[in-house]
């Protein structure tokens, strides 16, 4: 992949207009220093998103979607970093320049740029030869007979491949493309002869897009019995199997308003919905869904909703892909269609859009699938029966998200095994680890901030760092003294560190009477961007005074302090020196002094702005 030139980056990040692009998807107001709205990111009623027009920064205290320009634009348009560049270059005129202007760069970018220019060339051709050649009259029926409408099929592309051996490669010649093009885009396969013939013959074409639309591959697909039934294109310098998502391109807007999207499994599922007024969906190419796949899927949202025929042996064959989507942190959930029928037939046979979503509204989440199906799969009115459905629930249960969907389920458990909560519960005490950590962040959740617990600390931590680095952004000579005395070992995760270093250099660079640019720096480096966002729009929207940041700097002495005992009260114990024990003691005296400083701290008066 050719690299972007720095100083192109620059000049895009200089010239866009922060508040223009976020307003093409929410209504945004002045607020201070900030511009707030709606946020963009998840269904609201009340302004939480926050824009900084000067920095280029956004942050919503609802959902913590969070980042700069070009990671805004990356996750509205579902684009990656390189693609948000050239999406912002487009609209704003600007002309990229590339860092590989070496030969071999130049080769390659004009490589690619060929095949693609082939690949839409060979969609028109399949595409018209559908529509108007006699030869693909039988397509057409077989779509019509499928309930597949005019509008949906030119929408897709659809297209037809003719019968002969070299009809798409006669047609590519004519435009002046060679074999070795036809070749790398995998359109035809070299012949014995050394002639090669057309990959795609009497099919119907489904062309494979990418992000924005451009035609990568194709997936064909018979209409009698010859085999295989679908036949796709090879891997190629554009194509990649296991990133293929059919749909996405014209899913993704609808799929992020409604913050889910239906994975289904074959082409037609997706046009059947579609067609049916359902546009979040697309179709995942096979039930093994690739980390590739789930991860272009997440960027668009986090909660998939997996309409594949959802028998045992079906989900045995996704189940490393589920454990991914976990792991990721989606949200996965199983509709179930009736009669063994696919998604194309259930809208087509009379249900329509609104039964397909009737039916989404029973999903079941996939811990609620697993166990029904653990509890169905065995006879629960034997003993032995029941004893291997517990063995195989333990399995099922240590993987709940969350303990309270944990708890349904085993509620759920119980009443199907006639046993109380609390047998099922004992029984289950050994179910794994990640059965106890989910606790323990439940707890973390709902015990108020404050609070001295460890697991508090992790949830309070993050925004008091957070808004200890807004203050001293918001005072910055307050801010400059107080950090004098703070480095990284008072912050609890790697992302507030990172937004400490950022907030120390721009502080720094500040008093030496130097513009600021730290937004496009952080440009290009993900990990702290949110954590910096959050940090920079709430400077600008929260009332900072000196005596605020002094508080919240106390307060961070305090959380840091805390930890260092609660680290210390569990290795003090091995500890036969008696050192950490007199290292407890002094800390737990410096832990009461700063909490004697944060109790005289006189209550803030509102600062007078008139
Ligand atoms: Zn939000």
């Amino acid at each position: 992949m050719p690299l972007i030139a720095r100083a192109s980056i620059d000049q895009v990040q200089a010239a866009a207009d922060m508040v223009e692009i976020v307003g093409q998807y929410t209504e945004l107001r002045k607020a201070g220093a900030n511009y707030s709205g709606r946020c963009p990111f998840h269904e609201e009623r009340t302004p939480s998103f926050s824009v900084n027009p000067a920095e280029k920064l956004y942050y919503c205290f609802g959902c913590g979607a969070g980042g700069n320009l070009f990671g805004f634009v990356q996750a509205k348009e579902n684009l990656d970093f390189a693609g948000a560049v050239e999406y912002l270059a487009d609209r704003y005129g600007i002309e990229l320049e590339y860092e590989e202007s070496s030969a071999r760069g130049d080769a390659e970018r004009h490589r690619r740029e060929r095949l693609r220019a082939l690949l839409e060339q060979a969609t028109v051709y399949y595409e018209r030869v559908l529509h108007d050649a006699g030869a693909a009259a039988p397509a057409r029926e077989y779509l019509k007979q499928r309930g597949l409408g005019d509008d949906v099929c030119r929408q897709f592309r659809l297209g037809f491949s003719l019968a002969g051996w070299d009809k798409l490669r006669e047609a590519a010649r004519a435009k002046k493309f060679s074999d070795q093009d036809l070749l790398d885009a995998g359109l035809v396969v070299p012949g014995k002869s050394g002639r090669p013939y057309d990959r795609f013959r009497g099919r119907i074409m489904f062309p494979l897009a990418d992000d924005r639309g451009r035609t990568l591959g194709f997936g064909a697909r018979t209409m009698g019995d010859e085999k295989p039934k679908y036949l796709n294109s090879p891997e190629t310098p554009l194509y990649h199997k296991s990133e293929a998502v059919f749909g996405l391109h014209a899913a993704k807007a609808a799929a992020g308003r409604e913050d889910r999207v239906y994975v289904v499994e074959g082409y037609t599922d997706v046009l059947a919905l579609v067609q049916a007024g359902v546009h979040n969906v697309v179709a995942s190419m096979g039930t093994a869904l690739t980390e590739q796949q789930l991860k272009r899927l997440a960027r668009v949202t986090r909660n998939l909703y997996l309409c594949f025929d959802a028998d045992a042996a079906g989900l045995g064959a996704m189940s490393r892909a589920l454990t991914l989507g976990r792991k990721m942190g989606l949200s996965l959930h199983v509709v179930r269609v009736p009669d063994g029928l696919d998604p194309a037939d259930y809208v087509l046979s009379g249900a329509g859009g609104e039964g397909f979503r009737a039916l989404a509204a029973d999903a079941q989440t996939l811990l609620q699938f697993h166990v029904r199906l653990a509890l169905a799969t065995h006879d629960l009115d034997k003993p032995d029966g029941r004893a291997r459905a517990f063995a195989q629930l333990k399995g099922v249960l240590s993987e709940a998200a969350t303990p309270i969907e944990r708890d349904e389920e085993l509620r759920h458990v119980a009443d199907r095994l006639q046993l109380s909560a609390e047998s099922v519960r004992y029984l289950l005490a050994g179910s794994g680890r990640s059965a106890r950590a989910g606790d323990a962040a439940g707890e973390g959740r709902s015990q108020a901030p404050q609070g001295g617990g460890a697991a508090a600390a992790v949830g309070g931590a993050h925004e008091l760092e957070v808004r200890f680095l807004a203050g001293c952004l918001a005072q910055p000579q307050k801010g400059r003294a107080v950090l004098a005395g703070v480095d990284e070992s008072f912050f609890a995760t790697a992302e507030t560190r990172a937004a400490l270093r950022v907030v120390k250099a721009r502080l720094e660079r500040e008093g030496a009477g130097n513009t600021l640019q730290t937004a496009a720096k952080a440009a290009d480096d993900d990990d702290d961007g949110e954590t910096l966002a959050e940090v920079v729009v709430r400077a600008g929207r929260e009332r900072f005074t000196a005596t605020v940041v002094d508080e919240l700097f106390l307060r961070l002495q305090e959380a840091h302090v805390s930890r260092l005992i609660a680290r210390l009260k569990v290795t003090a114990k091995t500890d036969e020196s008696g050192k950490q024990g007199a290292e407890l003691i002094r800390l737990q005296a410096v832990r009461r002094t700063v909490r004697g400083a944060i109790r005289t701290i006189p209550v803030d008066e509102e600062p007078d702005e008139g």
